[in-house]
């Protein structure tokens, strides 16, 4: 990834793709304090439009103030940072890591508070849990790994370090020989995935965990109010791993994984063993929505122009 063509926005700049380093003496390098977040930018009719950019953002500076990280630059410098690498690598459709980091000041367990360092890298990425995925459902297991107590790591940030227990359960899950984890939170009710919210359809309702135990993701609002707006209910509640065994559908959201049925989870065939037929109507609802096809959702929608 670190040999490419094209440019990153660095602390202001856009450097050259290759040119874009940090020391090894960094200090999130070591202890994982720094905060990111997922963007994406969707091919529509009248160019390439960021995808609920201002959300992303506000979710950015909020995980910095939870964390007490002072970001240096303002919300629409980053913004307007997005836009600038979007046209700068003559991106269609492309996938944006926006992050804030600690440098190499100095290394004890406090950082340098003032030596913050920002980054918005975009290149292209297809769908992250596969095309496959998209249409067929994906199979699941639910991870020997708890997932963080909201008073050890905060779960609202979207925090750098917060990601070695994501990255512990996705591994266990392939090397298992399943597409992606979900997680238990400390009490036993299901969390989220190691990078997706999760949504479960019974008897017609739709029910998601509350954010006391996942991230406030931007993809799971999204398909709150697509559901909503679809006439179905939408419940936010404690879900055991057994209820979801027996749901007709199961589905994870995020910004990388949109909108991805899950078809087999413990090797219990979830509902029909493929796409359901209420995921498949949202799945195609937040493409329309995405990809510029639905008017009534163009505020969610900044065209890079
Ligand atoms: N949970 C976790 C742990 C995540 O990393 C993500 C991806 N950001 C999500 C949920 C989904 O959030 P969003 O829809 O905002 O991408």
């Amino acid at each position: 990834l670190s040999d490419r063509d094209g440019k990153i926005w660095y602390n202001g700049e856009l450097v050259d793709w290759r040119n874009a380093q940090t020391h090894v003496l960094t200090h999130t390098l070591h202890y994982g304090m720094g905060v990111f977040e997922g963007v994406r930018a969707y091919e529509t009719p009248k160019g390439a439009a960021i995808f609920r950019l201002q959300d992303h953002t506000n979710r950015l500076f909020n995980s910095a103030k939870i964390v007490g990280m002072n970001l240096p630059f303002t919300k629409e410098q980053i913004n307007q940072a997005h836009i600038d690498v979007v046209k700068a690598n003559g991106l269609t459709s492309c996938y944006f890591r926006p992050m804030a980091f600690y440098g190499s000041f100095k290394l004890g367990i406090a950082p340098k508070a003032d030596d913050v360092q920002m980054i918005v890298a975009a290149w292209a990425w297809g769908a992250y849990l596969g095309e496959e995925g998209l249409r067929k459902g994906i199979r699941c297991k639910i991870s020997s790994f708890t997932r963080h107590h909201p008073n050890v790591t905060m779960i609202k940030a979207k925090a750098n370090g917060n990601y070695m227990n994501s990255i512990m359960a996705n591994t266990e899950a392939h090397q298992s020989g399943y597409d992606e984890a979900i997680l238990l939170d400390a009490a036993g009710y299901v969390a989220e995935g190691s990078g997706e919210n999760i949504f479960v359809i019974k008897d017609g309702v739709l029910y998601t965990p509350a954010l006391d135990v996942a991230l406030d993701g931007i993809t799971r609002r999204t398909v709150m109010e697509i559901a909503t707006a679809m006439g179905v209910k939408v419940v936010e509640k404690r879900i055991t791993r057994d209820e979801l065994y027996v749901a007709d559908e199961v589905f994870f959201t995020g910004t990388a994984a949109e909108v991805t049925p899950i078809r087999e989870i413990d090797n219990r065939q979830i509902g029909i063993g493929e796409r359901g037929e209420l995921t498949t109507e949202i799945q195609k609802r937040f493409f329309d929505i995405v990809q510029g096809r639905n008017p009534d959702y163009e505020h969610y929608l900044t065209y890079v122009g």
